[in-house]
């Protein structure tokens, strides 16, 4: 059976004050539920440090070991400072870094290297999703960017629609049932039935309290990547209920 994934990405926020959130999610850890957060990589050694039973991620890393990358992190460096999964693929560093399906493939295998998880980001832009591209869009993203030797212990898969990240804007229940229930027909026709069936594949894009059950009962949903709604314990914690 695959153990739930509820995954917080804190994204560009949280100073040292906000460890005082992480330290009030003790104790989430339970049963088949699997709590994580990723804060900025400034926050991951303390985070780490605090013991709280939640797992504790970095949201992206360099494809080099080590070298003259001015301002990057490897991901040894971040698996050093405590973290035992990384994102990779996130549409925000797509977006932001012009980051292409080779560099995501590149820095999973990097994580892989580090021992670190990976959740790996796909998702379609609004603009897709209305001309009906959107699983010929997220064949092409696993295609390019899910290196051979995955499984479902080192990868974790988040589909993440575009349009839905930080909208309010939820797609339907049909549409995510459709969208994973495709994804793991794909894992499944590369990697085989049992990597497929082991292999965790979450939703992400303005999970809340309010639609995590509803979300959480589509047959292939295993969890969770949150954004907003991860910042705060109060927030958090429901959603990581909603998975038990
Ligand atoms: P929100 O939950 O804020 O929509 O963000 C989703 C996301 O991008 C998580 O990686």
């Amino acid at each position: 059976m695959r153990r739930k994934l509820a995954a917080g990405n804190w994204k560009m926020n949280g100073t040292q004050v906000s460890l005082a959130e992480l330290a009030a999610m003790q104790g989430m850890s339970k049963g088949n539920v699997e709590p994580l957060i990723c804060p900025p990589a400034t926050l991951i050694y303390a985070a780490a440090g605090l013991k709280t039973g939640v797992t504790i991620g970095a949201q992206d890393c360099h494809a080099g070991e080590n070298g003259a990358h001015t301002g990057d992190l490897s991901a040894m460096m971040l698996a050093d400072a405590g973290a035992a999964y990384v994102i990779t693929g996130h549409s925000e560093r797509r977006q932001d870094h012009g980051e292409t399906d080779g560099d995501v493939l590149a820095k999973t295998e990097a994580a892989w290297a580090a021992g670190l998880k990976v959740i790996l980001c796909i998702g379609e832009s609004e603009a897709q999703r209305e001309d009906g591209s959107t699983l010929e869009v997220l064949a092409t993203q696993l295609k390019g960017s899910v290196p051979e030797g995955a499984t479902g212990s080192n990868l974790v898969i988040a589909y993440e629609p575009i349009w839905a990240i930080g909208t309010g804007k939820v797609p339907t229940v049909q549409q995510i049932t459709e969208v994973h229930r495709f994804l793991r027909t794909e894992i499944a026709s590369r990697f085989g039935d049992d990597i497929a069936g082991a292999m965790r594949l979450l939703y992400g894009g303005s999970v809340k309290a309010s639609n995590a059950a509803e979300i959480f009962a589509v047959e292939d949903v295993d969890g969770a990547l949150v954004g907003g709604a991860s910042l705060k314990a109060t927030d958090f914690m429901p959603i990581v209920s909603a998975l038990n």
